[in-house]
């Protein structure tokens, strides 16, 4: 792990006001470590898996399919008969193979099998004639050598999950599918890890929290609903701790009520300038914290290191700190860039980069070289099937809406300047994302 000397260097290597997106990930990378193994572990049922970070590589007991069977309805048959330079087969229909009801002994030569899908490949056949390359008649069938080569339509045992080999691998968040590979497994417990606990709050003495009056300057606190949301579709356990006023104190007692309890704390709010002296000298009191400028937009106000609850730095429960900024957008814009995958790594998932997908800028887009820039976009495929994207209009920080009519980010890169219309550029889905 990165020491808070060398955390610190790595940062002074760049300018702190303009601090790259992707080298502020790569720092997050080595501090967001997972939990310790052993005591972090429980076992869930597989309705329960759903969603959950596997503990241990899953080996499978059995071989899925546990026998050969047909792919197809059809004739089963020996292969050998395809050799012998014909140009068709005959054979006569010995008997059938039902799915659940095999066909036990191995046909005489010059027989075959009746087979439906999934039936048992009975003794002595290896390749199934599909139905409707067949001429039948009464117990005769006939078909062309050319329209079927031996071993033909046969699903081995063991071809989805071999015995004794891994069916899935620690770190895996478990999908539908592999919900029915576990069942197809007859696995129907697992070891997953515990879930990471997450503590938010927001700052800001203009907040309310819904179900309270609006008077004169104050607006409803939509981040904590963001934050849960987006929390919630990580599968990580949260703690709502409401809202916070701006003084030092609240704040100080909030840090260190957060800390205790969880192993990770995000607050939104009080971080941009202005506050930004205020809770770099608070959170230099109670952790290691390099205080960071990220060169994006929405986003640049961002605090993130190490909270410890104690008296002092290195004392008591320690949990990571990611302070967000206020404005709406920027919080998911951050959570998703920077904060997203801290919590999945916590949480022992295996890395999974997000998918990103090239359109062409179907307009001209107003961007700054020297940062990343994380517009909402609303991508189409043209009558080629190709992306083409516009953004949602007015790119504010504060306009929420701009998320919800958004179907993707648009990622314009560090180096990058204005974008013409026509111009490729980077897109990031909400699709799986959001
Ligand atoms: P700050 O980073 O505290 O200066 O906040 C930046 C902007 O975001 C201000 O306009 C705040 O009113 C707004 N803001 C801060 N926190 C929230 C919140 N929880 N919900 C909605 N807006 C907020
Ligand atoms: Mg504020």
């Amino acid at each position: 792990m990165t020491t808070p000397k060398e955390f610190s260097a790595c940062v002074a290597h760049y300018d702190p006001n303009a601090l790259p997106v992707d080298a502020a990930q790569e720092i997050v990378r080595q501090w967001a470590l997972p939990r310790a193994r052993d005591t972090k572990v429980e076992r869930v049922g597989l309705h329960d898996a759903l969603d959950r970070v596997l503990a241990e590589d899953v080996i499978s007991p059995i071989d899925v399919p546990a026998y050969d069977n047909s792919a197809m309805d059809g004739y089963a048959f020996s292969g050998e008969v395809l050799s012998r330079g014909d140009a068709t087969v005959d054979l006569t229909v010995a008997g059938t193979a039902l799915a659940g009801r095999p066909f036990e002994r191995a046909p005489d030569a010059g027989q075959c099998v009746r087979i439906m899908t999934g039936a048992l490949i009975p003794p002595g056949c290896d390749t199934v004639v599909p139905q409707e390359l067949v001429a039948r008649e009464g117990d005769a069938i006939r078909f062309a050598t050319a329209t079927i080569r031996a071993g033909q339509n046969r699903r081995l045992s063991g071809e989805d999950l071999a015995k004794g080999k891994p069916a899935l691998f620690a770190g895996r968040v478990v999908r539908a599918s592999d919900l029915g590979s576990l069942a197809s497994l007859g696995i129907g417990e697992v070891s997953v890890r515990k879930r990471i606990t997450v503590a938010f709050f927001s700052t800001g003495d203009e907040l309310r929290s819904v179900g309270e009056p609006l008077d004169a300057g104050s607006l409803y606190d939509s981040n904590r609903y963001t934050l849960f949301a987006m929390l919630k579709r990580l599968g990580v356990h949260t703690v709502d701790l409401g809202i916070v006023r701006d003084d030092r104190a609240s704040l100080e007692k909030a840090l260190r009520q957060a800390t205790q309890s969880a192993d990770v704390v995000i607050s939104s709010g009080g971080v941009s300038v202005g506050d930004a002296d205020f809770t770099r000298e608070l959170m230099n009191s109670l952790g290691d914290v390099a205080f960071w400028k990220i060169a994006m937009r929405p986003g640049r106000p961002l605090a993130f290191g190490r909270l410890w609850s104690g008296e002092r730095a290195g004392t008591g429960e320690s949990a990571l700190f990611f302070g967000l900024p206020g404005n709406p957008v920027a919080v998911m814009a951050t959570f998703y860039f920077v904060v997203r995958e801290a919590l999945l790594a916590m949480s022992g998932a295996t890395r999974a980069p997000l998918t990103v997908v090239r359109a062409r800028a179907a307009e001209p887009m107003k961007k700054r070289a020297g940062r990343t820039e994380f517009q909402r976009g609303i991508a189409t495929r043209d009558e080629e099937g190709r992306y083409r994207v516009v953004t949602t209009g007015p790119q504010g920080s504060g306009v929420l809406s701009s998320m919800s009519n958004a179907n993707c980010f648009i990622v314009l890169e560090h180096a990058r300047g204005d974008v013409d219309a026509g111009d490729e550029v980077e897109i990031v889905p909400f699709d799986g994302l959001i």
